[in-house]
């Protein structure tokens, strides 16, 4: 029986659900606090690509020259809102130092990500979750040969050189894959392990019947304070005071707050993305596939088809960009032709950091309160490999992985 008994995971996005599972697997008596539906904040709109292959940080000098070109071009992936630019000041200047640690950031990742597959698979057996996952890959697609030729020379080789597993198509084995897309493509890459969800709302859904099944409780309060005492950890949330034993801060964007309030600054953003739901007729797909040069991704999702995509800097609540969105129409059209209907439009908030890395640790002055969030573009990916790192250091055991690049004082 673990010394600790009683633990408290604030936020039921995809890595509360997934550490409070871990948790309670090995034992605790776990209660994830969120005023949110499970799985309902920036967990339910994502493209739902359990993106194995994605061990490349962002954080890369030939990525910094690129920005400032991308901010001007209205047709590029990236943007920003003006209001936001003090927000981005201490990001920026991490993003700009962690560059010189790109090497030590890809090493973390990858390793991160060797272990990702196998912390899943855990969860998807005890949960049920696997009628909710398809095994058929994902492809990238170029739509200039000059992307193509540049990738293998860079991109592809840095990924294989990782153990990912790559095969390039023509456009004609592209076609016979996915015969539902228009031939905006020059070519592309097979990611041949890459598993995805058909729902990213009802795998968190499958979660958390699991959780309630096995015990747990969930109070659908905000958490306002934090106050670690002698006698333990009480949180004070928007209509009560609540004890626990231990507490795992996983609330995505509102996490940096929550860490500040314990004396952690991490220079978290918001980086916003959005989503269209589309129906066309006879139009379907087999696997997600991402347009490279404009990272967005059509996925098959909810019984139709999903476009995600866009990193918008931008305030949580401030209303959606409406280029943005006409932007991401245009492309929709380019990759699936005329006469979509868009049957609905979402925008979320990733919580990104500067390194492309989550914040993964306990704090140092006080080892009852455990890190976890920042998983910016990869948070379902690493969802429960988090979760299962935050049950070992709950537990005091030896993490799967080394956690150093993970701390939650590197920005400091
Ligand atoms: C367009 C788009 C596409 C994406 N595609 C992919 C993909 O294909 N693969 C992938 O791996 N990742 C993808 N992502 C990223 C992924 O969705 C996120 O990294 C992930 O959802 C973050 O999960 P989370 O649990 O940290 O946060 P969230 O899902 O945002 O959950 C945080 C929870 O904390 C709660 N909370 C906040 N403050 C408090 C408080 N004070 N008290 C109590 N609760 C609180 C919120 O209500 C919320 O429910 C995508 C993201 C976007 C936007």
């Amino acid at each position: 029986m673990p010394k600790i008994k009683h633990i408290a995971v604030v936020g039921a996005g995809i890595v509360g659900l997934s550490s409070a599972l871990w948790l309670q697997r090995a034992g605790f008596k776990v209660t994830i606090i969120d005023p949110m539906e499970p799985g309902a904040a920036t967990s339910y709109g994502n493209a739902g690509v359990l993106a194995g292959f994605a061990r490349l940080p962002f954080t890369r000098f030939s990525m910094l020259c690129k920005i400032p070109g991308m901010l001007i071009d209205k047709d590029s992936p990236l943007s920003l809102a003006r209001h936001y630019v003090p927000e981005l000041i201490p990001y920026g200047w991490n993003y700009f130092k962690s560059c010189f640690r790109y090497k030590k950031m890809r090493h973390a990742l990858t390793e991160l990500q060797s272990k990702a597959w196998e912390a899943d698979q855990v969860l998807l057996n005890e949960s049920g979750g696997h009628s909710l996952i398809r095994s058929e890959g994902s492809l990238g697609l170029f739509s200039s040969q000059s992307g193509i030729e540049k990738a293998k020379k860079g991109e592809i080789l840095e990924r294989q050189g990782q153990g990912v597993n790559i095969e390039l198509f023509d456009p004609a084995m592209i076609r016979e894959m996915e015969p539902s897309l228009e031939p905006f493509y020059a070519g592309g890459i097979y990611y041949p392990d890459t598993r995805f969800t058909i729902s990213p709302i009802e795998l968190s859904r499958c979660y958390t019947r699991h959780f309630l099944d096995n015990g747990g409780c969930i109070v659908r309060e905000k958490v306002n304070f934090i106050n670690p005492d002698d006698q333990g950890i009480e949180v004070q949330t928007s209509l009560q005071r609540l004890q626990f034993d231990h507490l795992v801060i996983a609330a995505g964007v509102a996490s940096k707050h929550l860490a500040a309030q314990l004396g952690v600054k991490v220079p978290l953003v918001n980086e916003r993305g959005y989503h269209l739901s589309i129906e066309k007729e006879g139009k379907s797909l087999s696997r997600p596939i991402a347009w490279l040069e404009n990272a967005v991704f059509l996925a098959p999702i909810n019984n139709g088809i999903r476009l995600a995509g866009t990193a918008e800097f931008a305030d949580e609540n401030a209303p959606p960009n409406r280029e943005r969105i006409n932007c991401m129409k245009r492309h929709a059209h380019t990759m699936l032709g005329d006469n979509l209907d868009f049957t609905s439009k979402w925008v979320g908030s990733r919580p990104s950091t500067p390194d492309s890395l989550p914040v993964i640790g306990s704090l140092l002055n006080d080892q009852r309160i455990t890190l976890a969030f920042g998983h910016g573009h990869l948070g379902l990916t690493l969802s429960a490999i988090t979760g299962q790192l935050v049950s070992e250091i709950v537990q005091g055991q030896k993490p799967s992985v080394d956690l150093e690049s993970f701390s939650p004082y590197r920005f400091s």
